[in-house]
């Protein structure tokens, strides 16, 4: 097989227009997978236009009216851009980082691109706006439009339907998973570009839609994004964004804390996380890249993995502990929801969950509630329970919460709201505005797992969980070590609406 080619499997036309045999360059449209490393979608790009002998332009925009835009998420995709500018210079291909400064701005730009495009390229991404967005642009486009999955191990397609457990999908993967292994991205597929023709955005274009200059990009001129009518209640977070900045964090993971990952992990004092979910989120890291540094880390070949599938979590990769509880994380449960996203558009609605989980809810639905706080109570860390407080400021600070406190977090906003429907509108909006990794398909299985997605019943039934697995602060308080984490967010040291210095 060709080494540019990818997989048949992660590539869809979308359209029916056809490929422009007069045109007179490729775009590709980076939408997800915001990097120039380990990317399908460059790769497929660059190979297309290679065959065609046409330049290549990519055109990475950010538009100031989709949901949640703020100065967090922007400063974040902003850092990526000014890492990808540096990357593409000194090759062929043209790169056009375009941050909307104005409502509407953007409307006619990647029109103006596709015109004399011979094909667009794009990524595809099955949650938040972005199938929308797709489809409707490609209906609109008189060229064809490639959508490349570069979302996972297992491209998206491979997986028959959405699956109910994480056991089941993993036993799945153990089956399947082989042969995509051996099918990775190239590691630099702009090393392939080397041969394109030299590629100019259209002066047309750049006079109506000049680039966004480099000191806007890397934050050294901030009155730039202080300008745009975002949310800049939701500030930049402390979290550097961008590839360079993801690849490090991917390196210091892997060797400082890969090894004691899985009883690390659920320890916010001495937390063994990897921290890479921003970045995967946003694409500056790819799912692949990281699989193959850890495999690599471990010396692995592909004789090492068990010859039975069943489903169980530690022991098919033939990995160290640390490396194999990571692999069912960022394989198996970051997959399941992409999967789950991918066959359920409606899967950010409370109607999703599975039926006895909706069963149960139901029947404990007008169970009396000790505690019911509003949505401005909840965003503002101001209930009766101070590890709760704790990571709702950590979210608000830093863009995250600590795995096991995250758990926490979603099953009291159950136990606080006045319906489950309701508790699912309010973590989702609380999650996607303050979280620098929401708006993923593992937003969503985080948050409906705590309503029971991918879970099973428990017993014994409680009041307002019913059958819903139940999760107590007092018993994190005994589990955890979280003295240092009350401190650093505990209450009292956030005012609302300001970050602690
Ligand atoms: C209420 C709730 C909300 C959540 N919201 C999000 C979200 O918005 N975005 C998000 O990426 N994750 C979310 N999760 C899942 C999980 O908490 C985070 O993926 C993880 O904490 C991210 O930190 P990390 O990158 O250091 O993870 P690591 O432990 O280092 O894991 C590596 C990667 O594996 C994947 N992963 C790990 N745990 C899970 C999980 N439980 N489900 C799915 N994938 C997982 C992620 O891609 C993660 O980056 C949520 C979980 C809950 C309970």
């Amino acid at each position: 097989m060709d080494a540019a080619a990818v997989p048949a499997a992660r590539v869809a036309v979308i359209n029916a227009a056809p490929a422009n045999d007069k045109g007179e360059h490729v775009l590709y449209w980076m939408i997800a997978q915001r990097r120039t490393r380990w990317s399908f979608g460059l790769q497929h790009a660059i190979a297309e236009a290679a065959a065609r002998g046409l330049p290549l332009i990519v055109l990475e925009a950010l538009r100031v009216g989709y949901p949640w835009a703020s100065a967090r998420l922007h400063r974040f995709v902003m850092d990526g851009m000014a890492d990808n500018q540096r990357r593409f210079a000194d090759t062929p291909v043209a790169y056009l980082p375009w941050v909307e400064q104005r409502p509407g701005e953007g409307s006619g730009l990647l029109e103006a691109l596709a015109e004399r495009a011979a094909l667009v390229v794009t990524d595809e991404y099955p949650t938040f706006f972005l199938p929308r967005m797709v489809r409707a642009a490609a209906a609109r486009l008189a060229v064809r439009v490639d959508l490349v999955d570069g979302n996972g191990v297992l491209p998206l397609r491979a997986a028959p339907d959405p699956f109910p457990t994480a056991y089941a999908f993993r036993r799945f993967l153990q089956r399947s998973l082989r042969p995509h292994l051996a099918a990775l991205p190239l590691a630099e597929p702009l090393a392939l570009a080397a041969g394109l023709p030299p590629a100019r955005v259209p002066d047309a274009v750049l006079a109506r839609w000049p680039a966004t200059p480099l000191a806007a990009l890397d934050g050294s001129d901030p009155c730039w994004l202080a300008g745009l009518p975002i949310d800049h209640a939701v500030p930049p977070a402390p979290l550097r964004g961008g590839p360079v900045a993801g690849e490090a964090a991917l390196a210091t993971f892997l060797d400082e804390r890969l090894d004691g990952y899985g009883a690390g992990r659920n320890q916010p004092d001495a937390d063994a996380s990897s921290g890479l979910s921003p970045y995967l989120h946003f694409g500056h890291v790819g799912a692949h890249e990281v699989v193959a540094a850890v495999l690599a880390r471990e010396s692995w070949e592909p004789g090492r993995l068990a010859t039975t599938a069943s489903g169980g979590r530690a022991g098919w990769w033939g990995v160290g502990p640390g490396a194999e509880s990571f692999l069912d994380q960022i394989i198996t449960w970051r997959e399941l929801g992409f999967v789950f996203a991918f066959h359920r558009p409606d899967h950010m609605s409370y109607d999703a969950l599975p039926g006895w989980a909706i069963d149960t809810l139901e029947a404990h639905a007008g169970d009396p509630r000790p505690w019911v706080y509003t949505h401005e109570q909840l965003e503002a860390a101001e209930t009766h329970d101070p590890i709760w407080n704790a990571a709702q400021n950590q979210l608000r600070e830093e863009g995250r919460i600590h795995n096991y406190l995250r758990m926490l977090w979603g099953k009291k906003v159950l136990e606080w709201s006045p319906h489950p429907r309701e508790a699912v509108l309010t973590l989702i909006a609380l999650n996607d505005r303050w979280a620098l990794d929401g708006r993923d398909p593992n937003s969503y299985s985080g948050i409906f797992w705590c309503l029971g997605r991918f879970d099973r019943a428990w017993g014994p039934e409680r009041a307002i969980y019913g059958k819903i697995r139940y999760m107590s602060s007092d018993n994190t308080a005994r589990k955890l070590r979280l003295d240092g984490y009350l401190r650093r967010f505990g209450a009292g040291q956030l005012e609302l609406g300001i970050r602690r210095k």
